[in-house]
């Protein structure tokens, strides 16, 4: 057997684990002990400092100077009294990583540790290294990190973290978070008004995520040995296990001991963070697992999934395990998706898409239900480019994952609520009479309590109370689709409320205004209900019929980003400049093209260097074999066809890896970026992925066992 594949197997046959104890039973004993929380912070600040650090958290307002030197004295005491030397404004950068510099908290020329407030509030992290897209080339501006006061300050390998953004000295943004603010704040105000239509005392509605997120865990030496798990978090070749041996109950089940140790080992780290996981680790593939804190504020959750994941990667190490986020790390598996379940919460505590007993919230409900709807149905296009990105591209519209098109799930009982108050025309409500009876919305709760069917198949679905967007990327920020959700939420929401108050203007009851309206707009949105088999090929027959997008690829789906539609409201609720919007898209389709042209390297070279010299050897097996057969007079016919069906497979590889190469060469010259990726895309990924991957995958279900110089799937997937 290949040296590597040998030891590499060898060394997990040779693993143990220990067992990951808590550190008390309790878990409060320990939830958030490296969070600068709000109580920590009460607790040591001065009275009229901790009002305003909290009025800058819950209203947005601004630190000033004084405010930021006691709040970096108070975090510095803590900090070190912990153990910590350094810190670091935290961030994340386009990359799709999270970044840090750190600095010490060791002030030489003083020979004491300092911490000022203006090194709370700002850093200049060298930024030279981050994608921006042209911005900075084009204003030359240099790039700063700003304390974001409204995500806690933690405690992470000894380094105190403070969440920031991350904007260029002009004011664009150069990371995830800093949009995904300003679209919080615009979903905010729209939210209000509409909210105010019901209930006057709402001043302030505010969205919530709860992140399922789906990895994949390998042992670390077996990730070590596949060069495309390294290079590319994802294996380019490899040949499934027989049909039904995947899918073994025997694998299922319980959860191997490694991999629970792992669990319960970060997810104590999680929650001593202050990342409220709630134990779950249901498999879905073999190896494949899940975990899904409970919600929070969207901006605390977006920075805690980016963080937990970072948890995950670091504390995997001390199980020698690795994990892989990427989308679909093994062909003909189940991919992993991030279930982002969104909702809105307002003021008076309503969740505004909770069905409630009470006849007045349910009109809200349907509000917020319907406007939603209508959202996802105009603005399907800039959705789906939230979520675009190379790996994800394995696992839209292919097995078992939601397709490329948009279009949302409501369960049956709703739909029927929605198409009765569209089918009953225009109802005269004569005074005194019960409006919501006569509408029939006076007994959802009822019926929503008993709705139970389900739709694992829809990349939008209502889930009882909350909707549930699943089509995003195991591995995105999930910051882009929130951003891109909550802005064209709070543009849907803005324009309701208008037309409603115009309607009201004009002398009509509140009431029936926003019935007619919600009437109007479940005309208009109809075509992206959906309730059916989202996998089938019939659903992309009838939504091509319906008139819904289905772009398929990363280069086409961005196209909308930078589209008209997508720059006038990005615009108009300040979230990002055309400017920003262009230098993004160039940054991701740049993106784009690097991933594919990785793996067409890693393709290339591992058929060559490795596929083809190993298939060799077996051929020489085999020629000698044939050879002697030969000589003793006996049949040898049986082994010139397996030699036959080797060497053809050693012909497609080696001619597609040339034109492939060939290719490569000719496309990279191409200057427009978006005209390169959709080469890449095209002519490259298409056109010869996967023909190559079929023939390697042929060899090694050819080649003898001990000659295969990659590890198998079975040898990667099934733990122990
Ligand atoms: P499933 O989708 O598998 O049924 P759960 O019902 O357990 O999963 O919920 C999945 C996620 O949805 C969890 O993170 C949970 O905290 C979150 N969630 C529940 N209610 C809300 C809500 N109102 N807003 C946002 N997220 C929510
Ligand atoms: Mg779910």
């Amino acid at each position: 057997m290949s040296n590597q594949r040998q030891r590499a197997l060898n060394i997990v046959q040779q693993r143990t684990t220990d067992r990951v104890f808590a550190p008390s039973d309790k878990i409060s004993d320990f939830f958030a002990e490296e969070v600068f929380t709000m109580d920590k912070m009460k607790a040591t600040l001065a009275p009229d400092t901790f009002k305003k650090v909290e009025s800058a958290i819950k209203k947005g307002k601004k630190i000033d100077v004084e405010t930021a030197n006691e709040v970096a004295s108070a975090v510095k005491t803590w900090a070190i009294s912990k153990g910590t030397t350094h810190y670091t404004h935290w961030f994340q950068p386009l990359t799709g990583a999270t970044a840090e510099k750190h600095d010490s908290f060791f002030d030489a020329h003083k020979g004491i540790e300092v911490f000022k407030g203006s090194e709370l509030i700002q850093q200049e992290p060298d930024a030279s290294s981050f994608p921006n897209g042209g911005i900075r080339s084009t204003f030359e501006a240099r790039g700063y990190t700003a304390w974001d006061p409204s995500s806690p300050i933690f405690i992470w390998g000894r380094t105190l973290c403070i969440p920031t953004i991350f904007v260029s000295y002009t004011g664009e943004a150069l990371d995830y978070k800093a949009p995904l603010l300003k679209a919080v704040e615009a979903v905010d105000k729209a939210a209000t008004k509409v909210c105010q239509l019901f209930d006057r005392n709402v001043n302030r509605v505010s969205a919530s995520l709860g992140c399922e997120q789906e990895y994949f865990v390998v042992d670390k030496a077996l990730f070590n040995a596949r060069p495309d798990l390294v290079m590319a978090g994802r294996t380019v070749f490899g040949r499934h296990p027989a049909r039904g041996q995947q899918l073994d109950d025997h694998y299922f089940g319980a959860i191997p001991s490694r991999v629970y140790n792992f669990m319960k080992d970060f997810e104590i780290e999680c929650l001593k963070l202050g990342i409220p996981v709630s134990t779950r680790h249901n498999e879905v593939a073999p190896s494949q697992f899940e975990v899904a804190p409970i919600f929070e504020d969207i901006n605390v959750a977006t920075d805690h999934n980016s963080l937990m994941m970072d948890v995950m990667n670091r504390v995997a190490e001390r199980h020698d395990l690795s994990i892989l986020f990427h989308e679909k790390p093994f062909a003909g598996l189940n991919g992993s998706g991030k279930h982002n379940n969104w909702s809105l919460i307002a003021s008076n505590g309503v969740n505004v898409f909770q069905p409630s007993s009470s006849a007045r919230e349910n009109l809200q409900f349907l509000t917020f239900l319907v406007n939603t709807v209508k959202a996802i149905h105009e603005y399907a296009p800039l959705l789906r480019a939230s979520i675009a990105s190379a790996g994800n591209d394995h696992r839209l519209g292919a097995n078992e994952a939601p397709p490329a098109i948009m279009s949302v799930f409501l369960g049956s009982d709703l739909n029927a609520v929605l198409d009765e108050l569209e089918n009953n025309g225009n109802i005269k409500i004569d005074k005194g009479e019960n409006m919501y009876m006569k509408l029939g919305i006076d007994k959802i709760p009822e019926i929503i309590l008993d709705n139970t069917d389900r739709n694992r198949t829809s990349p939008f679905a209502f889930t009882g109370n909350k909707f549930e967007f699943r089509a995003v990327g195991s591995n995105q920020n999930v910051a882009e689709p929130m951003t891109v959700l909550n802005l064209i939420m709070a543009k849907q929401l803005k324009e309701f409320y208008k037309v409603v108050s115009e309607r009201i203007k004009k002398g009509e009851d509140k009431k029936i205004a926003i019935v007619n309206v919600l009437r109007e707009y479940i005309k208009d949105s109809k075509a992206v209900r959906f309730e059916g088999d989202g996998y089938s090929q019939e659903w992309a027959d009838e939504a091509e019929r319906r008139g819904l997008p289905n772009v398929k690829d990363t280069p086409r789906a961005l196209d909308a980003y930078v589209s008209k539609t997508s720059k006038h409201i990005f615009e108009e609720f300040g979230v990002m400049s055309p400017l920003e919007l262009e230098a993004r898209n160039e940054i991701q389709l740049e993106n784009y093209i690097l991933k594919i042209q990785i793996e067409a390297r890693l393709i290339s070279e591992m058929s060559m260097a490795q596929v083809i010299p190993a298939a060799i050897n077996y051929q020489n097996k085999l020629i000698q074999n044939a050879r002697g057969l030969g000589e003793f007079g006996l049949d040898n016919s049986h082994i010139k066809s397996i030699l036959e069906k080797v060497n053809a497979q050693i012909v497609t590889i080696q001619k597609n890896v040339t034109a492939m190469n060939d290719v490569r060469g000719e496309i990279n010259s191409i200057e427009d970026t978006r005209e390169r990726a959709i080469a890449y895309c095209d002519q490259i990924k298409a056109a010869y992925f996967d023909v190559i991957r079929d023939a390697v995958d042929r060899l090694e279900g050819l080649i003898d066992d001990e000659d295969w110089p990659l590890l198998k799937y079975r040898e990667m997937l099934f733990l122990r």
